[in-house]
């Protein structure tokens, strides 16, 4: 046995790096594993495909954390409004103008912040929550892969690729979606694929659009935009298995002109396409987030479909809450690894992911279709959000992570 934790966490991405900081202030003698670091950043590298547009209340703990001013003297894209329509607002004539008037625009003022929120790459924040760590005395950071876990209530022991192994009373599991702690602890999940994939693409455009972040839903699936630094974007096309792989066949310059003809006027050209790949959509909630030693975040306990950018939004809410209920449990005297102590972890999350997985599966089925009393719904509700300032207002509020469900 090479080393025994009080607490070990599995992945060290941008859940697992925050965990591990967010408890850099307790006694507790904690290991981070992760099997492959972020590479440091330079200002002449190319603009990352993931991305993430990070709410305000991430962006609250990304301060607490210490690692929000790194990120801004990085590279950020703060944006003030986000507007939601239907394909019909390109129309022409009288059917073009119902649809426009149809239009949701979200905004910073609405809600009196200054902004909605950040576009950062995923890897620049793992990266500046890695770095803070680096003089942090009780985590140690190991740089290796998990090549099995022999799960046990009272002690797990985790066999590393390198051959070495680590013993612990709490893992916690922030290695993602195919999360290797969640079966090994035989927590079980649904889970299901939509029938569309995401495609990104990061592009410079003509005109400038650094302020907002768009998403024109189409019967097909939505095509976003999401503000980069400088004159760049993220576009996401979400669409039929098929046609993203006819997309990812096509070289940059007819990638170009069919985005150019596809997505809404507003977008404008576009100068010269930089990168692009494809990502299958998952829905995925654990049946249970915790167990006598052990506790899933961020999408090892759910992943959610991105077409509101709310994935690692839930799991930053995750590690709040986590870190609240392991600081009172030392306080209070109290094992952290207790099912009493892990279950005020999951009574706390367990509600308010739910509820913003069911939204967006609700947008999902009520947009990605062409049938007509689904149209006739959702132009309801499109304008009821255009004229509801309250409902509005409160919507914006939970997106932005002010307001909980
Ligand atoms: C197309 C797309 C767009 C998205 N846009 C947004 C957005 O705008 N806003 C938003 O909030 N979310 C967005 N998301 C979701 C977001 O990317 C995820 O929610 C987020 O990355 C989850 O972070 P995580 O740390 O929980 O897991 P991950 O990012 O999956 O990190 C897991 C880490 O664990 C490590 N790991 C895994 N297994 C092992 C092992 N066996 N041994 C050692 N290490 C291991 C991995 O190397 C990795 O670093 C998007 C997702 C997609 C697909």
């Amino acid at each position: 046995m090479e080393g025994n934790y009080d607490l070990v966490i599995v992945g060290g991405g941008m859940v697992g790096a925050a965990v591990a900081l967010s408890l850099a202030d307790t006694e507790l003698k904690i290991a981070l594993l992760e099997r492959s670091l972020p590479e440091a950043f330079s200002a002449d590298q190319p603009m990352d495909l993931r991305v993430s547009a990070l709410s305000p209340a991430s962006i609250d703990l990304l301060n607490q954390l210490g690692a929000w001013q790194t990120l801004l003297s990085w590279r950020t894209c703060p944006y003030q409004r986000m507007r939601v329509w239907e394909l019909d607002e390109d129309a022409e004539g009288v059917a073009g103008q119902a649809a426009r008037n149809l239009a949701t625009e979200f905004s910073a003022q609405d809600i009196a912040i200054p902004e909605l929120g950040y576009i950062v790459e995923n890897r620049l924040v793992q990266r500046a929550l890695l770095d803070q760590l680096s003089g942090v005395g009780n985590v140690t950071l190991i740089t290796d892969g998990v090549e099995r876990i022999d799960y046990s209530a009272a002690s797990t022991i985790i066999e590393l690729d390198s051959g070495k192994s680590l013993m612990t009373p709490l893992v916690v599991a922030a290695d993602g979606g195919q999360s290797m702690v969640r079966d090994a602890a035989a927590l079980g999940a649904h889970q299901w694929d939509y029938e569309q994939l995401a495609m990104v693409i990061n592009v410079e455009t003509v005109l400038p659009q650094q302020d907002i972040t768009w998403q024109q839903f189409h019967p097909s699936g939505p095509r976003a935009l999401l503000p980069l630094p400088g004159s760049n974007a993220s576009l996401v096309w979400y669409d039929a298995p098929d046609r993203i792989q006819q997309l990812m066949a096509m070289d940059f310059e007819q990638l170009k002109a069919t985005i150019e003809a596809n997505f809404p006027k507003r977008l404008g050209g576009i100068q010269s396409i930089q990168t692009r790949a494809s990502f299958p959509l998952r829905r995925l909630h654990a049946q249970r987030y915790i167990d006598e030693g052990v506790a899933l975040l961020g999408d090892a306990a759910h992943q959610i479909n991105p077409l509101a950018g709310q994935g690692v939004n839930l799991g930053f809410q995750d590690v709040a809450a986590f870190s609240d209920v392991i600081h009172d449990a030392l306080v209070q005297g109290e094992s952290i690894s207790s099912v009493d102590v892990l279950k005020r972890y999951e009574q706390r999350r367990r509600k308010g992911n739910l509820l913003m997985m069911q939204a967006m599966d609700l947008f999902y089925r009520l947009f990605s279709n062409q049938r007509k009393p689904l149209k006739l719904a959702r132009n309801l509700l499109l304008g009821l959000a255009a004229v509801a300032k309250p409902a509005r207002i409160k919507a914006l509020r939970i997106a932005s992570g002010i307001d909980r469900f």
